[in-house]
This record gives C-alpha cells, sequence and structure tokens, in this order.
C-alpha cells in the first residue's frame, strides 16, 4: 500500500485517532477536533483544520500525514439530475460514486416511496458508493467485471466518496435527507472490515443513519450471518437477477460456490428490525429472464422472505451481450410478482446518457481510449 494511503486520516475511528494524538503528546480534547473536522466538516487539507494550531498542522503534515481525501477527477451530468462521479484516490486509480436526487421514481432507498412534491430542489437524494476498485465476481452483465478487480478501497476512500459527493453538492446529513447506497463498483462484502468500518463512520462521523443505507451483495452467503450479527448494520439488498440455479450459475458464476438453496436459506433467517425488509434486486435482461414463468418461480424462491423485490431492466453498455427489456415486458413481470403478494418496484434506470449503471462510466472511458473499443464479454 502507498505511504500517502497509510498516512491518511480520513478513515480512522476514535480510537485511532486517540492513538494518533498521543503520538505527538496532544490532550485528548484533539480526537474530537480532528473527528469533527474530517467527518462532520469534512475538510479536504489539514491547513482548514482551523481549531489546531498551526504548529501541529505542520507537525502532522511533517511526519507525512495528510487528510487524504479524494478528489473529483471528472463529473458527467445527466438530463435526468443524476451526476456520475470519477473519483481519484492518493494513488491515482479511480473509482465511480453516483448522486441521484430525488429518489428514482420507484422505491426510494429508505424504504419510502420516491416521487413527492415539494418545494425543494430534492426532497432526498441516493449516493451510489463503490467498495472496490473493479470487481472479481464476473457477473456477466456488468461491465465492471470486465475491470477485473484491482484492490479494496479502504475505509477512508469509501468515506470520501461520501464526502466528496456531499461538498460538491453543497449538502449535510442529518439536516439534507440523504440515502446511501453501496452498489457501485465492487463486492461489498469482498471488502468486508473496511465496509463496516466506513458504514461506522458514516453513522458516527458524517451523520448518515444506518437506517437510509442500503448494502447490496451478489450472495457472499457467509458475509450474510455476519451481516446480520452486527450492532451498527444498514439494510440488505441481495442480487438475485435470476429464478433458478442453471440460469443463475450462467448469469452469475458465484452461484456455484453458493446456490439458490444456500442464498435463500440466508435471506431467511436474516434478522430483520420491526418494519424492516430485505431487498432483491432483479436485473431483467430481454428473453433471458424476463418472461411470465421466471416471474412465477422468482414467487416461489422468495416465498418466506419479508422482502421487496426492485426490478431494473439492464441499462445497455458497451461489450454487454445482453439487450433491454420492452417495458410491458417489464410490468408483466412485475404485476405477477405483486398479484403473488410480493411487493415488487420497477426502479427507473438513471442517467442512461452519462453511462450510469455500474462500472459502465469507467469502462466506457477504458474502452474509448484503447485503439479500437470492441470488448468481449465474459
Ligand atoms: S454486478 Fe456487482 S458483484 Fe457483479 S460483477 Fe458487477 S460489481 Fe461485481
Amino acid at each position: 500500500m502507498a505511504d500517502a494511503i497509510k498516512k491518511s486520516l480520513l478513515g480512522l475511528e476514535r480510537s485511532e485517532f486517540a492513538a494518533f494524538v498521543d503520538e505527538f503528546n496532544e490532550p485528548s480534547y484533539r480526537v474530537q477536533q480532528l473527528f469533527e473536522a474530517l467527518y462532520r466538516q469534512r475538510v479536504e487539507s489539514l491547513e482548514q483544520v482551523s481549531n489546531l494550531p498551526a504548529s501541529l498542522r505542520r507537525a502532522f503534515t511533517e511526519r507525512g500525514y495528510s487528510v487524504g481525501a479524494p478528489h473529483i477527477a471528472s463529473k458527467f451530468q445527466s438530463l435526468d439530475g443524476t451526476v456520475r462521479y470519477l473519483i481519484a484516490c492518493t494513488d491515482g486509480q479511480t473509482v465511480e460514486t453516483v448522486w441521484m436526487p430525488e429518489g428514482d421514481g420507484g422505491e426510494a432507498g429508505d424504504g419510502t416511496e420516491a416521487g413527492e412534491e415539494t418545494s425543494r430542489r430534492w426532497a432526498r437524494a441516493t449516493i451510489c458508493v463503490s467498495s472496490q476498485i473493479g470487481c472479481a465476481v464476473d457477473c456477466q452483465f456488468c461491465l465492471t467485471a470486465l475491470l477485473g478487480v484491482k484492490r479494496n478501497l479502504t475505509a477512508g476512500e469509501i468515506v470520501g466518496q461520501v464526502c466528496a459527493v456531499l461538498r460538491d453538492q453543497r449538502v449535510a446529513p442529518p439536516e439534507d435527507r440523504i440515502n446511501l447506497v453501496f452498489m457501485g463498483m465492487g463486492e461489498p462484502f469482498l471488502n468486508y472490515d473496511n465496509c463496516m468500518k466506513a458504514v461506522r463512520l458514516l453513522v458516527e462521523g458524517v451523520g448518515i443513519p444506518e437506517s437510509r443505507m442500503t448494502l447490496s451483495t451478489a450472495g457472499i452467503v457467509p458475509r450474510i450471518h455476519d451481516f446480520g450479527a452486527e450492532s451498527v448494520r444498514p439494510k440488505l439488498a441481495i442480487s438475485l437477477n435470476a429464478s433458478n440455479d442453471e440460469m443463475r450459475t450462467r448469469l452469475m458464476p458465484i452461484n456455484k460456490k453458493w446456490s439458490l438453496a444456500l442464498l435463500l436459506e440466508a435471506a431467511r433467517s436474516f434478522p430483520l428490525r420491526p418494519r424492516e425488509r430485505l431487498t432483491f434486486e432483479y436485473v431483467l435482461l430481454a428473453d433471458v429472464n424476463d418472461s411470465p414463468e421466471h416471474a412465477r418461480q422468482v414467487v416461489e424462491l422468495v416465498r418466506g422472505v419479508r422482502a421487496k423485490v426492485n426490478l431494473i431492466a439492464l441499462n445497455p453498455g458497451p461489450g454487454i451481450a445482453f439487450g433491454t427489456p420492452q417495458a410491458d415486458r417489464v410490468l408483466a413481470f412485475q404485476k405477477i410478482l405483486v398479484a403473488a403478494g410480493v411487493p415488487a418496484f420497477v426502479r427507473r434506470p438513471r442517467g442512461r446518457d452519462i453511462y450510469a449503471a455500474c462500472g459502465q462510466l469507467k469502462r466506457t472511458l477504458e474502452i474509448s481510449s484503447t485503439e479500437d473499443g470492441r470488448v468481449q464479454l465474459g
């Protein structure tokens, strides 16, 4: 790991700040000052921590410490209000983070319905963060999979994405209502400890309640059990995407290791809070997993789980060998679920004009910088 990342203060918990402050023989109230400055004020440099003496800020810098805040390398604004950020880490790697004002017209990240009219510019917004650079899970409909996995993000880099977007959008939770989803690049449960540390810092430091966070997994079953036992725990979403094992193994090779039976068993035993529902995400691929028969199989699969299903018509991208189903096919699928008593919501795809599906921006930029721009899937 690069020195710059090792010496970054962003990502430290209070106990780690205490050790850091000790190293400089400073009084313990410096812990709270630093914690507030990094997470609540979201400073970008040590010079901005104005309640520390200049000599102390200099001493931190001389010993190689920095805030370590990632910066926005580029920004793409969609016609629908979605903003897609490419955020640069201190080692020059970039990750995608997405800002979605006003939910997506379907079910909102905090479990309520999006779309009510207010006099504000937006009533709520959702930030979608990445947990890894690239991803090793190899889902066949996902552009991030084509990147392979480069490395895990640190807790500081995960929190840093949120801080960078909040600064850029000039909003501040908890006064501004922000939902957070771990649905960007990467599989959060393959970077479990850093994601859980980031969650704690986002709750305690940044001020986003865990009830407004959702973490999405492709189905790393042992980690679903661990996650259920966490004292600070966001809501859980499971990326289902198939109605039987044969199809799921083809679309999501991880299903070979943890089959639908194991996954659904973990879902059934997941300790939900009162009124909480688990979410199943289901990306609809034209003529692959979107038939009425598939919908009926999904009903059978999720039976006995207090859950809702989010249906997402594939957001097409360069190098993806699947098509987007027609709207009437999506609605017919939803109707079958709803008729069987399974709450199902159609999620409006966001930012299609700026390649807003997971991994699309980074991959699209990489493709456009290769000779012929051709990509083979899988
Ligand atoms: S859908 Fe998620 S888990 Fe699957 S390859 Fe893409 S980033 Fe990884």
